[in-house]
Parts: structure tokens; sequence; C-alpha cells
């Protein structure tokens, strides 16, 4: 069934007025008709059955039926991505939401060579992954911030896997396996990889676990990718 990210809060018997280009996708793109069924979701509130009551070329309006799943609580791992160029980072973030991650915080470090990105339109990539997955929650992009800053928020709760690809690192399945599920950091460099002064200043900091992707140097974005599903499969959400 069709899924829909919507604003509104939602609960049970209300009519909500679907943005223009949500509702024209819904009636001129998919050919929904009044009566048809759709779910919608807003990432508070669970996600809802929803009926069409109106489809016209200016107005489109859904009546919420029943609620059909509650609202999971956050999961905890968040994504540290240094900024990279703009399809790569497009495709990191819409995978990234597909692998689980609860949040994304775009870095700039020493060899990152932008300090912008389009938040905006990274935001509505994370949405349109979110309602293609199945997930009831849309991770927050966060605009791109010095790496110390970000670290200094302790996000994941301190704990970071810090992807070096100098070598010396453990394998990350070795490296995380045995330690506690929980929230956590995933960081994952520019691709100009880290500075030496980075690198040793994240690996002496606490709470810091550097792990190797294996022998081959890879994109960024193979990397965050990579990276995640392993540790959704050692600590995550693929366990069994
Ligand atoms: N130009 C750098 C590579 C950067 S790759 C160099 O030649 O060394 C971009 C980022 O992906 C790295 O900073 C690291 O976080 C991650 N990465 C890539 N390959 C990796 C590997 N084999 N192990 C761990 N991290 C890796």
């Amino acid at each position: 069934m069709i899924r829909l990210h919507v604003d509104d809060d939602l609960s049970g018997g209300q009519t909500l007025l679907l943005a223009s280009e949500q509702g024209r996708y819904l009636v001129q793109v998919m050919r929904r008709a009044p009566g048809d069924e759709v779910l919608v979701f807003n990432g508070r509130d669970g996600e809802w059955l929803a009926r069409i009551d109106a489809a016209g070329k200016r107005e489109v309006r859904i009546s919420l039926v029943r609620r059909t799943r509650t609202q999971p609580p956050p999961g905890g791992l968040v994504l540290l991505m240094a900024l990279v160029k703009r399809t790569p980072l497009e495709t990191t973030v819409a995978k990234a939401v597909e692998l689980g991650v609860s949040e994304i915080r775009l870095v700039t470090t020493g060899r990152t060579n932008a300090d912008h990105a389009r938040i905006d339109r990274l935001s509505a990539i994370a949405v349109e992954a979110a309602e293609q997955t199945g997930r009831l929650d849309v991770p927050a992009i966060r605009p791109p911030e010095p790496l110390e800053r970000v670290l200094e928020a302790r996000p994941g709760g301190g704990r970071l896997v810090f992807c070096d690809e100098a070598g010396d690192a453990p394998p990350l399945p070795a490296a995380l396996g045995g330690m506690a599920p929980g929230p956590l950091g995933l960081l994952v460099g520019p691709e100009g990889g880290f500075t030496p002064a980075e690198r040793s200043a994240l690996r002496s900091r606490d709470g810091t676990i550097p792990v190797s992707l294996g022998p081959r140097i890879l994109r960024a974005d193979t990397a965050a990718l990579a990276a995640l599903a392993l540790v959704q499969a050692v600590l995550g959400d693929w366990r069994a």
C-alpha cells in the first residue's frame, strides 16, 4: 500500500488535506480514487490507515480510519558523515535511512572541500526513503558542523565507531563483537581521508572505537553503507 509522510498530528477520526504535490502524486500518478486506502505517518504518532474522501484536481482529502502501528522508540544509531560531493552525499542519506540510522550529522574536517549542503533537499530524500522503507520515524539531517563541535555533543552517547582507513585498526565485526547494544555514533571521513592530527585526536579520545572495513580503500559513501550494515548485523536490529 502507498505510504505517505505528512506533517499533521494524527489522531482518530481526523480529516487531512494533502499537500498539493502529494495529492497530485496519489491521484494523477498513482491513480487512486475516493474510497481507496493509503497509509500515513508523521514520525511521531505511529502509522494510520486512511481513506481517500475527495480526489479533486485542486484538493485531495483523506480521513484517518485507525492506527495500524504504534510509534517505536527512537533508535540510537547516529551517522557522522564528512561532507562529500552532492551525488554520493545524497546516495548516503537515502541508503543510511533505509539501513536504520536515527540521525545524520554532517561534519566538516581538515580535508572536506565544502561547508554547505542542501539540507532541505537531503531531508526530502530522507522522507522519501522512510516512506518507501516502512519505517515510522524520519531521521533528522543536521547541517554541517566542524568535527570537534559535533563530538562535543556526544552523539550516540559518546560511543564512536571511527572508520579508520589507515589499516591497523581491527576489523569492524571483531572490534564491536561482545559490546553491549545501545546508542552509537559512526564516523566516516571525506574523500581525502582524515588528517594525521585528526586521526590521533580521534584515537586518543575516550569512547572512540577505531575499526577497519577491510584491505581496500572504499569511497566514503561505500564505507558508510558497508559500516552501517555491519553495525546493524553485530549490534543493531539485524540480530536474530
Ligand atoms: N583518501 C583516503 C581515503 C578516504 S576514504 C586515503 O587514500 O587514505 C573515505 C573514508 O571512508 C575514510 O576516511 C574512512 O572513514 C572510510 N574508509 C574507506 N575505506 C576504509 C577502510 N578500508 N577501513 C576503514 N574505513 C574506511
